[in-house]
């Protein structure tokens, strides 16, 4: 059995796991990347990077609305959201590119795809192949968490990992969660022309207060900043709620994320 000899091996290919490759081969050091499905991570694939592009495509919706107050004549845009997503998976592949283990070969770099197992503290398996390596970083990132609001599992709903990949824009939209990630998406679907409700214990609590305020004014748009039980009691269910409380969204997002703490969906 041939076991290959590294100084160090990262388990999980995200931004993390780049990061901490990238750095170590600076150092000299030998490494090996393992990651069981794609290189990249969420921020390549379901974050950063289709969340900004979103965003661009939505500011310029909104630009071309709201073009008159700059002397030129406005338009209602029309949006395709089939060649928005296209536009999407464009960006991503140009970014996928500085990243693939034959552009991470040529930093030396070995990337092992496949399902990965501890052996012992030191030793790896990687599908068929062995690994030895003196340290293993663990960046294995985090997966969406589905709010425990009864009725919920009951209904389609979208997590980050497939709203951007979806090719229709809703009339309505309820978005679970007033962090970044709720707020962006939220924002880009209002520019975009849906109807956007957002539902949130306290909206972007972590972020200062200006920017708490800008985001307000400009969403225009209703944000309650009830608590989650006010919204969610728990006699209610969410096919109920959605009904009493938004008129009937054809679609809602949670984007909340948590490290894996059993109340996370692996979808
Ligand atoms: C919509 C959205 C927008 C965002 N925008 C920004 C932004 O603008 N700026 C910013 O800084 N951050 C942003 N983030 C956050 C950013 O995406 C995350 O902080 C980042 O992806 C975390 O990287 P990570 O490497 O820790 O985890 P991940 O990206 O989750 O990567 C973990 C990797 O480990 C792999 N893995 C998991 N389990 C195993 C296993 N058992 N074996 C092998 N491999 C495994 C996974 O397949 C994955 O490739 C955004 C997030 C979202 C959702």
């Amino acid at each position: 059995m041939s076991v290959a000899t590294y100084d160090f091996a990262i388990v999980g290919a995200g931004s993390a796991g780049l990061i901490a490759a990238d750095f170590a081969r600076k150092l000299g050091v030998r490494v090996a990347l393992l990651e069981r499905e794609r290189i990249g991570g969420d921020c390549t694939w379901t974050g950063c990077v289709p969340s900004k592009s979103l965003l661009r495509v939505a500011r310029l919706a909104h630009d071309m609305r709201t073009a008159s107050r700059f002397g030129i004549g406005a338009h209602v845009p029309d949006i395709d959201m089939v060649r928005v997503r296209e536009y999407l998976r464009s960006t991503i592949a140009q970014i996928y590119e500085g990243t693939t283990p034959a552009a991470l070969g040529r930093k030396n770099i070995d990337v092992l795809l496949g399902p990965v197992s501890f052996v012992d503290a030191h030793r790896l398996d990687v599908g068929d192949r062995h690994i030895r390596a003196k340290k293993i970083l663990v960046a294995t990132g985090a997966a969406p968490a589905i709010p425990a609001i009864p009725g919920l599992t009951d209904v389609p709903f979208f997590t980050y990992r497939q709203i951007f990949e979806h090719d229709r824009l809703p009339e309505r939209l309820v978005v679970i969660g007033g962090g970044p990630v709720g707020v962006e998406v939220a924002q880009a679907y209002q520019r975009l022309g849906s109807r956007v409700t957002i539902f949130a214990e306290r909206l972007l609590a972590k972020e200062e207060r200006r920017h708490r305020r800008s985001f307000r004014a400009s969403f225009n748009a209703r944000v309650s900043n009830s608590s989650e039980s006010a919204f969610f009691p728990s006699s209610a269910r969410a096919s109920e709620l959605w009904r009493v409380r938004s008129s009937r969204p054809s679609s809602a997002i949670c984007s909340s994320s948590r490290r894996d703490d059993g109340r996370c969906s692996t979808a």
